[in-house]
């Protein structure tokens, strides 16, 4: 099979200068440990950047109005690669489990939840500003000089809360005040009591809940590492107090499983205890789940004994009682919660880092996004090997029969192998491909991302055929070869 070569849109010195100008933000990250020696280079965080903006997975958002500073629109693709993160994440924290029920707590509550939680308290940054060139920044990462210019005249640092404030109704008085999330979990300490009473749950079990969070972040950057507004999985689990570590433990081991499962290798992974001085001040041992972003170790996921903290703290302020007990036996406690909480927007973009590879087919180069199929926005492509009006109607007929199971992209533009190519470069794990042949004999082509290998598959046959290899477990082909 001859495989024609692709050239990006634009020149490379206006896709780069677009990188620098919407992606790079902030590079010097406090939470960024760099990794020593590592090979992964600036370079490749360019390629997947470049790639997401070129192929229509993450724009910068409002980018006709020059954007707002990192803040950003997922693209037809990365709205489909995203929603799968979530689904992945689902399948394995609610559907195949059978201690975890759902919830989808609002965004603006009370604002006591916030009081209770600490939020309004202690969830600060120190911020200082620089007199010289007036720019503002997180002290923990300067310390005394700014980087802008060098000037050692600082303003004295202030606490700044990372919450965004609004006002719910017409009137902004101090009555009126609400905030946006900064996190999922406190709709779910909140809702524990209706949770539990109505779904007639005894620990251990879990909440789960998915949805945008929000926090005035001061220096966000690296892309969509770290934005204002960002979509977070999070789960409490619920347990008796004595089986907390224990619990701990299990979540710590099942969620580095979730990422290696989902096809992210070994040596990307790491799970970073945290020290005494650095864990919060609600929490009896923290494991951050680690990934090694091309400028460093960074957070995916943190997973955090959170003690009864946060249940006691609500019942203070609220004057419920939230705590489990048993008719039958008596028995009184108040559980500890173990919180597996991971970002669902930063998860994505470690998956496209990981998934990046380019290798050669047919003697040519090519790039491919070796995602795990369940993740790649389209799992298949269905093609007509030419435009040749003949073809259209029974590529049209295969499309209809498999895009009632299968996320599908209709493609009939250029020739066969730059749409190969193409799809390889979004990650689409099977391209179906209907040819002249097929008219006669009822079977179309199914070329394998990974192997570039084709296969002749009755048409009748093709819905079964791509479900058993949906339902394989995913193995990267890079891992072999190493
Ligand atoms: P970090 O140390 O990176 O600021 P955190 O410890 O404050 O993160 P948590 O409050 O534990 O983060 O939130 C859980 C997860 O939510 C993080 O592991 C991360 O994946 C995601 N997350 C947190 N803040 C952001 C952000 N500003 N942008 C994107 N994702 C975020």
């Amino acid at each position: 099979m001859s495989v024609s070569s692709e050239t990006p849109p634009g020149p490379l010195t206006e896709t780069n200068q677009w990188i620098d100008s919407h992606y790079r933000g902030d590079m010097e990250d406090p939470s960024i440990t760099t990794i020593p020696g590592a090979a992964r280079s600036s370079e490749l965080f360019d390629q997947v950047v470049n790639l997401c903006k070129r192929r229509g997975f993450v724009f910068p958002s409002a980018e006709i109005y020059g954007g707002i500073r990192s803040t950003y629109d997922y693209g037809p693709l990365g709205t489909l690669m995203l929603r799968n993160v979530k689904d992945a994440w689902w399948r394995a924290m609610v559907q195949e489990r059978d201690d975890v029920v759902a919830l989808d707590a609002a965004i603006l509550t009370n604002p006591k939840v916030w009081e209770a939680s600490g939020h309004l308290a202690t969830f600060t940054d120190p911020l200082v500003d620089c007199r010289n060139c007036k720019e503002r920044w997180r002290q923990d990462q300067i310390g005394d000089t700014c980087p802008n210019c060098g000037s050692k005249d600082l303003t004295d640092a202030r606490p700044f809360n990372l919450m965004f404030k609004t006002f719910v109704g017409p009137i902004e008085d101090d009555s009126n005040v609400a905030y946006l999330r900064p996190e999922t979990a406190q709709g779910m300490f909140v809702n524990f009591a209706n949770v539990m009473g109505s779904m007639r749950l005894k620990p251990p079990f879990g909440i789960a809940q998915q949805g945008r969070s929000f926090r005035n972040e001061i220096t966000p950057g690296n892309f969509v590492f770290r934005t204002r507004e960002f979509e977070q999985m999070e789960l409490e689990f619920f347990v008796p107090p004595k089986d907390a570590p224990k619990w701990h433990e299990y979540w710590c081991n099942e969620r580095l499983n979730w990422y290696r499962r989902f096809g992210i290798s070994e040596s990307l992974l790491r799970l970073r205890v945290h020290e005494k001085e650095e864990l919060s001040h609600y929490s009896a041992g923290t494991s951050d789940v680690e990934f090694a972003f091309p400028w460093g170790w960074g957070e995916l996921e943190g997973i955090a004994n959170r003690t009864d903290f946060d249940l006691k703290a609500h019942a203070a302020h609220s004057g419920e009682k939230l705590e489990y007990f048993d008719q039958a036996t008596g028995e009184r406690y108040v559980p500890y919660v173990i919180e597996p909480a991971a970002g669902a927007t930063r998860t994505m973009m470690a998956f496209l880092i990981s998934a990046y590879d380019e290798d050669e087919v047919g003697g040519e180069k090519r790039t491919v996004l070796r995602l795990h199929p369940h993740l790649a926005p389209y799992q298949v492509a269905v093609l007509p090997l030419s435009k040749k009006e003949t073809l259209t109607p029974l590529t049209k007929e295969v499309l209809g029969i498999l895009k009632t199971s299968f996320m599908c992209e209709y493609d009939d533009t250029q020739s066969i192998g730059r749409r190969y190519r193409r799809q390889d470069e979004i990650g689409t794990p099977l391209c179906v491909t209907v040819d002249f042949d097929s008219l006669e004999d009822g079977a179309v082509t199914v070329r394998d991302r990974d192997t570039t290998e084709q296969q002749r598959i009755a048409i009748s046959d093709l819905v079964g055929e791509i479900a058993g290899y949906l339902a394989q477990p995913f193995s990267d082909p890079r891992t072999s070869r190493n």
